[in-house]
């Protein structure tokens, strides 16, 4: 039984790992995928997690099959095929630990998803389904994301997005928005950047995009992750804002799937998160923002999840006098 379910790329993230003798650049298979990345997060904080993807049948998917395995996630939904390889991306960092990806999918074995390979069991007891952008760049994965938000939401799941737009992966670009805008309608629990707001939204006003999403799609909880400043959230009517923490960062990669995955575990905790209030929402973006922070200060995605005790310790470090 899996409370949190999500669906998405599966991918290996190489990230940069010093020089060789040689002086030539070293990577680091990590393994991530920003849906795979937010069920470590809810994972590692102990919630009952599964994954729904499509990984090939190779070094880099079997790989990617024990990892999520020895995270505790159900791997049931995740498929295997001969059709494409897995997904591979490589992670350039600058000084300040930001970064740029270059993507090798073409197609990935993560798009080959089809709807009419779902199946209703995967959703059973579900209490939050959790999907990206990134399965919404091409059929048939397109179609396999719309097919899982009805399974979930016939389970009377709720359904939290993350768009984390990645450009390079979108062959029609101008139909990113689009593509977004139809699955809007369906969440409960939005997360975007400054970037993504204004992308999706046309305005760079924190209170006023988020304000027309509320008011175009329904959404009633939104968050604006600003980095390291923390975020910016909206409940309805009201808004907040909580500051981010201050870690020795030196690799941001996955820090908005922490915040995801340690929103839902807290999300979890509560009997009708559909209706949380804005003190409440403001206590659980605080521990998010920490969760989010730790995840930086460690390299990769998956590898960087942080438990609860380290996100109760960073809390505690820095309230207490
Ligand atoms: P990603 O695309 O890597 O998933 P994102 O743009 O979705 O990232 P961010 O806003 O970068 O999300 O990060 C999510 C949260 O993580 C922030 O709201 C903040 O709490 C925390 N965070 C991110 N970067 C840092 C940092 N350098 N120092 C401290 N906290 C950070």
């Amino acid at each position: 039984m899996s409370e949190v379910v999500a669906l998405g790329e599966l991918l290996i993230d190489f990230t940069p790992a010093g020089k060789s003798e040689k002086g030539n650049q070293l990577f680091e298979t990590n393994p991530g995928g920003a849906p795979a990345n937010v069920l470590a997060a809810v994972a590692r904080l102990g919630g009952k997690t599964g994954f729904i993807g499509k990984v090939g049948a190779d070094q880099f998917g079997h790989f990617l099959q024990e990892v999520l395995q020895g995270l505790g996630i159900d791997t049931s939904g995740l498929l295997v095929t001969n059709e494409a390889q897995t997904t591979l991306a490589f992670v350039h960092l600058t000084a300040d630990g930001d970064r740029s990806f270059s993507f090798y999918r073409d197609p990935g074995a993560d798009v080959l998803l089809c709807a009419d390979e779902l199946r209703a069991e995967w959703f059973g007891h579900t209490r939050f389904f959790h999907f990206s952008s990134n399965s919404l760049t091409a059929e048939p994965a397109r179609s396999a994301t719309h097919k899982a938000i009805q399974l979930a939401k016939a389970q009377k799941a709720l359904i939290s997005f993350d768009p984390n737009i990645r450009l390079p992966l979108w062959k029609e670009p101008h139909r990113i928005k689009e593509q977004i805008e139809a699955c809007l309608p369906h969440v409960d629990f939005l997360k975007v950047s400054r970037e993504e707001l204004e992308f999706v939204t046309g305005c760079s006003d924190l209170s006023e995009g988020t304000l027309w999403l509320h008011d175009k799609f329904g959404i009633r909880v939104i968050f604006v992750t600003l980095g390291v400043e923390g975020c910016y959230f909206r409940v309805g009517e009201q808004t907040g804002m909580q500051a981010g923490y201050t870690v020795k960062t030196v690799d941001t990669t996955g820090a908005g799937d922490a915040f995801c995955g340690a929103v839902l575990y807290r999300l979890l905790q509560i009997s009708d998160p559909a209706a949380c209030e804005v003190e409440q929402l403001a206590e659980i973006v605080d521990f998010a923002n920490a969760a989010g922070a730790l995840s930086t200060a460690k390299m990769g995605a998956i590898p960087a999840m942080p438990t609860f005790a380290q996100i109760e310790q960073l809390r505690k470090t820095v309230t207490s006098p």
